[in-house]
């Protein structure tokens, strides 16, 4: 699978009945040794029904908030990187503990961002009720049995950023790519 053909199938923006984006929240990993703060709420959150997520789970959906690496400061642990497989073809580097080996957090190889545009698994977060998903993506694979609700975004492949991100997010990631110094459009 190497096309990033995008085919929206519903669109709904978010209308605000979401819960409230939390300002600071903590995670980490499974034994205790990696523990991370998130400093804001994330960009978007996507639960991709993807076959490699799947796999890469063992589950039925992998839940990533979006985030600027900034945002997300490690307090302790150590973190080792697996580069893996994405459904685009250009690879995610995955970030786990080094003891437990639990995924905290990837970032994906599909733009210029890299290292500076985490995607915190939300699952990790203590409480990971508090980042709930934006979008469904690559729910052409999705598992009949998951149920998605009927308000949230579902897509069967991927979507147009402009029309789906928030403005306010659409700034935050062009302000960390001028930070970074790269061009993501
Ligand atoms: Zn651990
Ligand atoms: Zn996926």
């Amino acid at each position: 699978m190497t096309q990033q053909t995008s085919t929206v199938t519903q669109a709904r923006p978010n209308d605000g009945k979401k819960p409230a984006r939390p300002s600071v929240c903590e995670g980490g990993c499974a034994c205790g040794a990696v523990r991370y703060r998130v400093t804001s709420g994330p960009l978007i959150v996507h639960a991709c029904h993807c076959l490699l997520c799947q796999r890469q789970t063992g589950s039925s959906n992998a839940v990533n908030a979006l985030i600027e690496a900034d945002r997300v400061i490690l307090r302790s642990g150590e973190i080792e990187q697996v580069l893996l497989d994405t459904p685009s073809g250009n690879g995610q580097r995955i970030a786990r503990c080094r003891s437990c080996k639990v995924a905290v957090w990837s970032n994906y190889l599909i733009n210029k961002l890299d290292d500076n545009l985490r995607f915190l698994r939300v699952g990790t977060l203590d409480d990971p009720g508090l980042m709930p998903p934006d979008v469904h993506i690559f729910t052409r694979s999705k598992q009949p049995w998951y149920v998605i609700d009927p308000d949230t975004l579902a897509v069967a492949r991927f979507y147009d950023q402009d029309t789906t991100w928030s403005k306010r997010s659409r700034q935050r990631l062009q302000a960390l790519a001028e930070r970074v110094g790269v061009r993501i459009r």
